[in-house]
Formats: structure tokens, sequence, C-alpha cells
């Protein structure tokens, strides 16, 4: 509700407290609303009216419901007076403020930003560096409608831009060039579709890249990925939007090193980038690497990478090492709460928390330790590291204990179904053999794809 002595100040309106008649009378300019605390009605201008609620009086304040604006105010009103009750907003006078609503769809390829504008209203759309700059023929714009938007790696964010006209889409790292196109919409409003071009291949990230006829070709420097698949043959259902896979060690962490010099480290990235690769033909959903060249990552960093994107999977990739030359065989982990105690079943058992958010409305906002992030997805990860096992059996050596569970830091903060995938022993000649070679390597991407699909087509991977 409104307080009546705020509508006065803003609307210059004579607020008088009838007590004999138990009524209250609100003037503007010539015009009369009367209110009758019991009921919820007005009569303006001599119409009856109905409103939401009553008005209420709190010690000597009288509050009136929020429509009273638009159903009792407007229409006596000698400027135009418009409520907008999503934005919270009340625009008062002939001010041009369009409400801007804003969708992100990744397309493969390119990002497609899409901008609702009612009413119509002219724009231009440019690129100032790192960002591109929407600026519309208004006073200001009503917003409300752009709230965090999931990022690509063209796409970073978009927001109420430095000038109170201007939507500012802040480009990813692989933008390459954009182009922009007008639509009508019903209701005289206007359909403003943006695409955000992916630059073609870099070396550095192993991504495929468009072929001919919108085709994604196998990345050039990763020979024979698993046979040729058809393109999108799966559509991005099931809660599976993007995967983050985690390419183990890296840098000066070289990892576990084989006895004819094969390092873990490079095991690991060739791996995760076949495996992206394979992924993001297969079942178009994005895929994220959290390290893209031979670099050092802490563990946490490697979680945030999957937190920050709003992973719906993380899988951290490793190569194994025994002081046994004759240990072989895959094994999969997921995380041991052991050493928890209670902290860790209370986090698992965690509502999220509804908190209210500037704008109006209100969203769900987890708050969970980094330390617990995983502990709600512990039962999640257990059936999603199943999956994996699975499917790796049915493809390459196993370990006789092929299902595990670890306290592996990588996972902790992992705030998604989250494993951890030993992909052999380096310390096995013969193992060590396979893990560097192409076929092995194309092999084990073959399994970790049908393990992401046998946990997808469990029904469980879209309740997040
Ligand atoms: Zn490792």
């Amino acid at each position: 509700m409104f307080a009546l002595d705020d509508l006065a100040r803003l609307f210059n309106l004579a607020v008088r407290e009838d007590a004999a008649a138990g009524g209250l009378t609100v003037t503007s300019g010539s015009q009369t609303i009367v209110l009758s605390p019991q009921q919820p009605l007005a009569s303006v201008a001599g119409r009856m009216i109905s409103l939401p609620a009553a008005p209420i009086k709190d010690g000597r304040a009288w509050y009136v419901p929020v429509d009273f604006v638009s159903r009792a105010l407007a229409p006596i009103s000698t400027t135009k007076i418009d409520l907008r009750k999503p934005s919270r907003l009340v625009i008062v006078g002939d001010v041009r403020m369009p409400r801007v609503a804003a969708r992100v769809e990744p397309l493969g390829s390119l990002t497609r930003v899409t901008l609702d504008v009612a009413p119509s209203t002219p724009h231009t759309v440019t690129q100032e560096g790192t960002h591109l700059s929407v600026k519309f023929d208004a006073d200001a714009l009503d917003a409300a409608d752009i709230r965090a938007t999931p990022t690509t790696d063209t796409l970073q964010n978009i927001r109420a831009g430095d000038a109170p006209q201007v939507i500012t889409i802040d480009l990813g790292p692989r933008f390459a060039s954009f182009r922009a196109a007008d639509q009508p919409a019903p209701g005289g409003a206007a359909r403003i579709v943006i695409d955000l071009v992916t630059q073609t291949e870099t070396p550095a990230s192993g991504a495929p890249q468009p072929g001919p006829g919108g085709v994604q070709l196998p990345p050039p420097n990763v020979p024979n990925l698993p046979e040729p698949p058809p393109l999108l043959d799966l559509p991005p259902t099931g809660g599976l939007r993007t995967i983050v896979i985690d390419a183990g060690h890296g840098g000066d962490d070289m990892g576990a090193k084989g006895a004819k010099g094969t390092l873990e480290k490079n095991v690991t990235m060739s791996v995760a980038r076949r495996l992206k690769g394979s992924l993001e033909a297969r079942l178009g959903v994005r895929v994220l690497l959290t390290r893209d060249g031979d670099q050092a990552v802490a563990p946490d960093q490697r979680a945030a990478v999957a937190n920050n994107n709003k992973a719906d999977l993380f899988i951290s990739l490793h190569a194994n090492a025994s002081v046994r030359p004759g240990v072989s065989g895959a094994e999969v982990f997921y995380l041991n709460l052991e050493g928890y105690g209670d902290q860790g079943q209370r986090a698992s058992q965690a509502a999220a928390e509804a908190l209210p958010v500037v704008g109006g409305g209100s969203r769900e906002i987890e708050i969970t330790p980094w330390e617990m992030a995983q502990a709600r997805y512990i039962g999640e990860s257990a059936i999603f590291a199943k999956a994996m096992e699975a499917a790796l059996r049915a493809r390459v050596p196993m370990s006789p204990r092929a299902l595990q569970q670890a306290p592996f830091r990588v996972l902790v903060g992992a705030n998604m179904p989250a494993v951890l995938v030993e992909m052999g022993f380096l310390t096995n000649a013969q193992q060590e053999q396979q893990l560097a070679s192409d076929d092995h390597q194309n092999l084990l991407v073959q399994a970790l794809v049908d393990g992401i699909l046998r946990y997808r087509a469990a029904g469980t991977g879209g309740t997040r």
C-alpha cells in the first residue's frame, strides 16, 4: 500500500479526514475522491470504483492500495499517470519510458539476444569495445525484466547502461561480430533480435567451428574424433544446458607421470578438448573448460567456473598413479562427506531461501557455504557417478574398485552433480600407452558422453 501523504506530496493532492462522516476526501484540482475506511470502494468524481482493499490507518497515517493510483487517481489527474506494478514504478507525465525485456538463447555457433520493447521505440545498436550499446529514443527505460542472464562464450551480461536510455550487452571472450534485426511484435511492441557470432577456431580452446552450411566440424587440432556424430541428434532438453569439464592439473602441477614420460596434465587436457567437441556437437549443450591451456588452476577456482556459469554437471578428469605398476583401470569418484559431520548433513537438507530483490518480486537465492556446496548434491552425484562407471565399463578397462567416494577438494565447492574420473593408471606401462593414444582417448570420450546420456535418461538431470 502507499502512504496517502506520500501520494499527496507527489501529486499535489489535498487530503481531508472527515471524522464526523467517517470518510477521507482527496482533492486534486477541482476533482474529488471520497474514500471510506470500511470499504474497498472509492467515489471518483461521482463514479464508484472498487479497490483491492479498504484504506487503513496506521498511527496517524492513512494507507491506500497501490491500485488507488491507477483506478482512482489516474482518471482525475490532469497529468498522465501510469502505474507499472511489476517494476514498482509510477510514471507521471509524458515520460517516454518503454518497457524492455531480454531473452538469451545459446544457438551453437551464436548467442541470440532478443529484446522486446513496448511500445516500439526507435533505437540503434552499436559496438563500443567489449560491449554493445542499444540506445533508445526515450527518456528512460523500464528494464525491470532485465535480470541475470545466462553467460555464453560471446555474452557476459545484459544490464541497464550508463545512460538511462541505454541497455548494455557485455560481450564474452569469443565474440566475433553481431547482426541486429527488428521485427514487429503484437500490440505495438517491437522485437530486436541481436545475434552474437562466436569466433571460429582458436587453437587454445579446441571448440568446433562452423563449417559449410552451419555443420559443426571436429576441431582441426583433434584428429580422429569418435565416429562423425550427426549434428544435434538430441534436443538440448533434460535440464542439461551447461557442462563444465575440468582437465586435472596444469602448469607446474603435472600430476602423475608415466615411465615413458606421459604427463597426466596433458592427457586430461587432450581428453577434455575432445569431450567438449563431442558434447557440443552431439548434445548441443554449452561446454566450458576450467583451463584452456597449460596453466595452473586452484581447485576452488575450478569449481567456481562451474558455479559462476550455473553448470548442470561438473566432470573432473584425471589419470591415476600407483607404486605398484600392475595396478590399472578406470575409476569414478563422487564426494565423500565424512569429516564434514553435522554441518554436511544440515547443508544437504537446507532449503533455498527466498529473498526480496531490488526492483520487486523475489527469487530463490541459495545460501550455502562454499565448503558445503556439494553436500546437497551427493545423492545426484552418486547417480551420475554410477552412470559414468557403467558407460566406461562398456568401453575401457576398469579398476576392481571402479566406483568410489573420496574427499576430493575440487568437488567440494561444486554446486551441481559432480564426479571425478580417473581414466586409468599412467604408472601401468600398457595403460600409459593407451592413455597417450588417440584411439583410446576417443574411446574414453565416447564412454563419457554415453555416461552423461545415461544420467540424463535416468530423468534425474532436470531437477535443478
Ligand atoms: Zn590427478
